[in-house]
């Protein structure tokens, strides 16, 4: 007998693949003009129009985990829906499972009090509102969260934060509501992870300035409503800080470990969407009396691109399993390898498909170049891939540090005298009689 959870995922898969066909994918060129006339300071309707549709036919906030007693999908059950969704630049918003409100859900579900989830995460949920995440400054390598330089000082029964953030995603979108800041309380602080603290900021409060709205290769509002925002003397009551004073850090490692796995996912859907297109153009385009298709370096290239989305998908299935079965902490190593396999595959499948589609994979026709401005913004957004590699590699060493090469078979010390002495004496070319040092 199939489990019930199984068919439920089957049903909800089945649904969301219905209403990509009927309502996301015709509306794409229409959200494209909508982003372009109206801009990242403006909603888009369209988005308004089919979030209710959405709602209404239960495709919404699927990326809840399950949580105080009601259902959700576990990660491994979420990855492949958020797959079909990546298909798409708008669709993850009219699910309401959109970056960053997603991990900003997330964290205030997990560390929220009662009364910070009640104003801010309820209409998160709702759909009512969006959110934004400000960490990175302008200032200095923000890579490294020790380098944070905004201040967050506790002045009475308030808190006064200054600093200088950009790339915070959505602070122009006119229905954010709420910004969850990261600056250092303690900068003097002798250990350096708790130093800093998340604190909930309404955007609306005097003293936050949205600068303006960042390009992303040149695009704005799709696929990031990336922007500038300063905050001078914002004041707000203590009951607005996250966790407690000093556990800053602490939440930004809960936070990312399912946020990664969804954006890879999506970036999969990305690319499974492009290869497609490739193979359609390839096959309808025909060059030096031959279709594309059947040129033997475009074959190469499909057959590279399916090996490299079968790759980073089982790759990234295999750390959603594993945040569910051994949590953040445990999963760590697959998660930074799949932040670092997923962009990458996917830039290297759009950049194929790019070249398939000659000088109209440059133009904004066919969908390349905000995917591939997609792709390309997570080899840094949440980590540029560097650091993720240095964490691959540091617990590779680890992990070979605490092992027993006698038990692995993988000992790579330099030969003792003896057993040179010996594989020399046995080997197939002794030393002849007489030669210098031979006994
Ligand atoms: C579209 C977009 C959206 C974003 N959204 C958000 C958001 O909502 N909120 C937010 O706070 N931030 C956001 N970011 C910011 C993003 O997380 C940062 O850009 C990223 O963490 C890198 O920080 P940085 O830009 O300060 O680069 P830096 O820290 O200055 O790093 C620059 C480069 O130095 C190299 N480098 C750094 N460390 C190492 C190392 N250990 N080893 C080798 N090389 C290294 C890497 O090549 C790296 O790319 C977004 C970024 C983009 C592009």
């Amino acid at each position: 007998m199939i489990a019930p959870d199984v068919l439920h995922q089957e049903s909800l898969r089945e649904r969301l693949l219905a209403f990509m066909a009927e309502h996301i994918y015709p509306n794409e060129r229409r959200y494209f003009q909508e982003a372009e006339r109206l801009g990242p300071w403006a909603v888009f309707p369209v988005i308004e129009e089919l979030k209710p549709l959405a709602r209404a036919q239960g495709l919404w906030n699927l990326f809840l985990p399950p949580h105080d007693g009601h259902d959700g999908l576990t990660n491994l059950e979420y990855a492949p829906l958020c797959e079909i969704m990546g298909r798409s630049l708008m669709a993850p918003e009219v699910f309401n499972c959109a970056a960053p409100d997603t991990g900003n859900m997330e964290t205030l579900h997990r560390y929220g009090t009662p009364e910070q989830q009640a104003r801010w995460l309820a209409p998160l949920l709702a759909g009512e509102s969006r959110s934004a995440f400000a960490m990175t400054e302008p200032e200095v390598a923000s890579s490294d969260a020790v380098n944070i330089e905004s201040s967050i000082r506790r002045d009475g029964d308030h808190y006064v934060i200054n600093g200088r953030k950009w790339y915070t995603t959505g602070a122009t979108d006119p229905r954010c509501r709420i910004i969850i800041f990261m600056g250092k309380s303690a900068p003097d602080a002798p250990d350096r992870h708790r130093q800093q603290s998340m604190i909930l900021v309404p955007a609306d409060t005097a003293g936050v300035r949205v600068l303006r709205p960042l390009p992303v290769f040149g695009f704005y509002g799709v696929p990031d409503r990336a922007s500038e925002v300063v905050f001078e003397n914002v004041r707000v009551p203590v009951e607005n800080i996250l966790l407690g004073e000093g556990r800053g850090f602490e939440i930004a490692q809960g936070r990312l470990g399912p946020g990664r796995i969804h954006h890879c996912m999506r970036l999969i859907g990305l690319s499974e969407r492009i290869l497609e297109r490739l193979c359609r153009r390839a096959d309808q385009r025909v060059a030096f009396g031959r279709p594309v298709s059947e040129q033997t370096v475009t074959l190469e290239r499909i057959a590279e691109a399916r090996l490299l989305i079968e790759q980073t998908r089982l790759l990234t299935l295999k750390a959603a399993q594993m945040m569910d079965a051994v949590g953040a902490k445990g999963a760590r190593q697959e998660i930074a390898m799949i932040k670092v396999a997923a962009p990458r595959m996917a830039c290297q499948v759009i950049d194929w498909a790019m070249q398939a589609f000659g000088g109209g994979g440059t133009g904004s026709d066919h969908f390349l170049t905000a995917a591939y401005a997609m792709a390309r913004v997570l080899r840094l957004a949440d980590g540029p891939d560097e650091v993720h590699r240095n964490q691959i590699a540091q617990l590779e060493l680890k992990r070979w540090r605490q092992t027993d090469p006698a038990v692995t078979g993988g000992g790579a010390a330099v030969l003792p005298l003896s057993e040179v002495e010996d594989l020399a004496a046995n080997g197939p070319w002794p030393r002849p009689p007489g030669w210098p040092g031979t006994n």
